[in-house]
């Protein structure tokens, strides 16, 4: 199966994708992962990157699609994948259709929804800085990061909607009540 997970910052990707990606024996890529990978390795593909994820702003294009091209090259993505922050705007979602494509690989089944409330997910993500002490997780940059998810990621919905691709989870709950819901959708 070959899922692209959305929600906001904080909406339960990461964890939820991870268990997706034990259940379906298939690889979760995270393109957020993989930045602060690169951040911390002082890679030049990192030093590009930094100082927009610092400020709460989406990384270049051509950097986020070169990372995730490259990793769906590799031999365990080829059965499916989860994509966990990415696409993270339309050109990108374009360009991810346009990759498998020219891959000869099918397309996309289905893009998961996980829908959480803006309080909530602020409540989150303070816990998180205070918890992680992720250099993104400040007040100001998370405000930023919400309105860049408002203005270039949830378009996407309406992308994967005429698709007839798109499900939507309720992201509150325990971790159980979430992931039986995701099953339930994919199912
Ligand atoms: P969040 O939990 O805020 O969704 P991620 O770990 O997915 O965070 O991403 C952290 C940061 O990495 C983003 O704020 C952005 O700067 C950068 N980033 C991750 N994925 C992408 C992408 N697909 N396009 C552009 N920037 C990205």
């Amino acid at each position: 199966m070959r899922i692209v997970l959305l929600g906001a910052p904080g909406s339960g990707k990461g964890t939820q994708g991870e268990k997706l990606a034990a259940r379906l024996g298939i690889p979760k890529i995270s393109t957020g992962d993989a930045l602060r990978a690169a951040v911390t390795a002082g890679t030049e593909l990192g030093l590009q990157a930094k100082a927009s994820m610092n400020a709460g702003k989406l990384v270049a294009n051509e950097i986020v699609i070169g990372i995730v091209e490259e990793r769906l090259e590799q031999a365990d993505a080829k059965p499916g994948f989860i994509l966990d922050g990415f696409p993270r705007n339309t050109e990108q979602a374009q360009v991810l259709d346009a990759m498998l494509r020219r891959h000869q690989q099918p397309g996309i089944d289905k893009a998961v929804h996980l829908q959480v409330d803006d309080e909530e997910i602020i409540r989150r993500l303070h816990l998180r800085a205070i918890k992680e002490g992720r250099h993104d997780d400040k007040e100001d940059v998370i405000r930023h990061r919400i309105e860049v998810y408002n203005a270039e990621t949830h378009p996407l919905l309406d992308y994967y909607k005429a698709q007839h691709k798109l499900v939507t989870v309720r992201g509150v709950g325990t971790l159980e009540e979430i992931f039986e819901r995701i099953l339930t959708v994919l199912a």
